[in-house]
């Protein structure tokens, strides 16, 4: 723990079992508890690049997600429909972006949003002008949007009563067991929750105090994905080398939201017919377009909304419920502030067609421009909220988010692409065919092809096995069509 003196770091008491070296529970303000919440509100791209951050070898912890983000990464920009789509697709950010910038410790590491308007302010100031969030944008005159404009915030309604934290109240403390439950630190509670655990000598407890600050609320979060009981995992890792995660198995999913309506996905898949090994996948812009849309759900909209509470994470899982289930008056400090966790928005997004899950957006705003005269050059800034008078020296005008998409797409309709069974996804235009077959080693007669159309079903489970396997397709398509088969 090679932490500066400067560094924030939340301290706290554990209570551990002595002889079973496990953590009972930690003892903690509100402060670490609001840290805590934020993961709900982080776009998967964010888990994934933090996790990242971390220990490599264990990114199998979120099984081929990983991968799908470095395919996005490494996707070539003629694949795209405009310039600025990978860097939209890789960027997303919820609505609490800003909120969480005063928490303690905030690991979102996000670059703050800017915003950009065609390179000729003139273009800018006549009616139905774009600004875009990324200065690779090219506006509809054809010239680039990297003209940076500051950002002021007009709306003082959104500077609300954050002084005593950011989701829960500061009068309280709190109580996070093992598995990530969060309570008020109360008699009743601690009681409760040794009964549970089958202790009933209070000398067979002992106890501990911990220091984490940003890089180890990194490891809370990694060992949150790996284990059930994170907390045990940081604190006696010995103890977790052998335990093989538990993954639930996947229920049913609060799909009636979800509806692929008119939606058509296909899929094809090529396995070798005597083992029904996944071969290759091929799939169009739209499948592939689809899982590149992983990467922008919320974990709170995932556990939550998409999965029931039944994610592989089991303990994220409950960190979750414990928002989901407790009342306003309770702990939490407004209705805004639980909504900012349990139905996470994201911000400044347009969302793609294929995007089949229901994920919520803070409809792309009007923003303001403000463009001023500034020693003889026009300066400009944009605002959100129009509310007050301009100068005489000042010009005003109405600057909508650029729609980056073409068609209700961030991918070009016709490229094409190859996946394999971990969701590494190729465009077919920097891959031989040839090469591909050749390498297969397998006789030409034993291959056989399936063309699966994606149900919401299939869309679901697809998402659960990005999620906890490397065999992501094998997991959810291929285990179809046997079982079809059968
Ligand atoms: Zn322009």
């Amino acid at each position: 723990m090679a932490a500066t003196s400067s560094e924030p770091k939340f301290s706290f008491k554990l209570v551990v079992h002595k002889e079973k070296n496990k953590v009972i529970y930690a003892e903690v303000n509100n402060h670490f508890v609001d840290t805590l919440f934020s993961i709900m509100t982080l776009p998967m791209a964010t888990i994934v690049r933090l996790l990242r951050k971390r220990s490599s070898e264990k990114l199998k912890a979120i099984g081929s997600l990983n991968n799908v983000y470095d395919s996005l990464v490494n996707l070539s920009k003629n694949c795209l429909s405009s310039e600025e789509n990978k860097w939209i697709m890789l960027n997303p950010r919820s609505s609490s972006y800003e909120v969480c910038k005063k928490l303690q410790i905030n690991i979102d590491d996000t670059t703050p949003m800017k915003y950009f308007i065609c390179q000729d302010m003139g273009c800018s100031r006549r009616s139905g002008a774009r600004y875009s969030t990324c200065n690779l944008a090219k506006c509809y005159c054809g010239l680039q949007m990297d003209r940076e404009v500051k950002y002021e915030e007009l709306d003082d309604n959104a500077r609300d009563d954050c002084d005593g934290g950011v989701f829960v109240s500061d009068v309280t403390k709190f109580i996070v067991t093992d598995d990530l439950r969060v309570m008020p630190n109360t008699l009743g509670c601690s009681f409760q929750l040794l009964r549970d655990q089958g202790i009933t000598e209070v000398n067979d407890l002992g106890n501990r105090t911990m220091d984490m600050g940003h890089d180890q609320i990194l490891d809370l979060l990694q060992g949150a994905v790996l284990f059930k009981y994170p907390l045990s995992y940081m604190v006696f890792p010995e103890n977790m080398v052998n335990t093989t995660k538990v993954t639930s198995d996947f229920k049913h999913v609060t799909s009636n939201e979800a509806d692929t309506g008119s939606k058509k996905l296909t899929l094809k898949v090529t396995l070798q017919k005597s083992t029904s090994k996944l071969l290759y996948a091929e799939a169009d812009s739209d499948f592939v377009e689809f899982v590149f849309g992983f990467l922008e759900i919320p974990l709170g909209t995932l556990i939550g909304n998409l999965m029931n509470c039944s994610s592989p994470f089991e303990s994220l899982n409950n960190l979750y419920s414990s928002v989901s289930n407790s009342s306003i008056d309770e702990y939490l400090k407004s209705s805004n502030a639980k909504n900012m966790v349990v139905k996470p928005e994201l911000e400044q997004k347009y969302i793609s067609v294929n995007q089949l899950f229901p994920i919520s957006v803070i409809t792309a705003s009007k923003c303001y421009c403000h463009s001023y005269l500034k020693d003889g050059a026009y300066n400009a800034s944009v605002a959100r909220y129009p509310n007050r008078e301009g100068h005489k020296d000042e010009m005003f005008c109405t600057l909508s988010l650029k729609d980056p998409r073409v068609d209700g797409r961030y991918l070009k309709t016709s490229a094409k692409f190859m996946l394999t069974d971990d969701l590494v996804i190729t465009s077919v235009a920097s891959t031989s065919p040839f090469d591909i077959l050749c390498n297969l080693k397998v006789p030409l007669t034993d291959v056989e092809e399936h063309t699966v159309n994606i149900t919401i079903e299939d869309a679901l489970n697809i998402l659960d096995a990005s999620l906890k396997s490397s065999l992501a397709l094998t997991d959810s398509i291929v285990k179809k069509i046997t079982e079809t088969k059968k």
